[in-house]
């Protein structure tokens, strides 16, 4: 299964695994090269919170694994902890 050029739309592409430990794609076509970015897409605020929260991740291995920024994972965690502790706040009101 080929991924498409989002340049191009070809899906003469192949896997280009030459760019350090990031999953590249190549297109044979206009000599494109592009990233999966499907698993990062999917990855929610919530998911990156849980993965560092009971998974015991560190910053290093999320934004390796997911190829995100420090800033982008703190920010994640810390809109999730925000919520969570909203809720809290919430409920011990009432
Ligand atoms: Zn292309």
């Amino acid at each position: 299964m080929n991924k498409k050029c989002p340049k191009c739309n070809s899906l003469q592409t192949k896997k280009d695994w030459a760019r350090n430990w990031k999953q590249s794609y190549k297109c044979k076509i206009c000599k494109h090269i592009f990233q999966n970015k499907t698993r990062v897409k999917i990855l929610t605020n919530n998911k990156i919170y849980n993965l560092y929260v009971h998974w015991k991740q560190t910053y290093e291995e999320l934004w390796e694994k997911y190829s995100l920024t420090w800033r982008t994972i703190k920010k994640k965690i810390d809109s999730v902890e925000f919520k969570k502790k909203k809720y809290f706040l919430e409920v011990q009101y009432w």
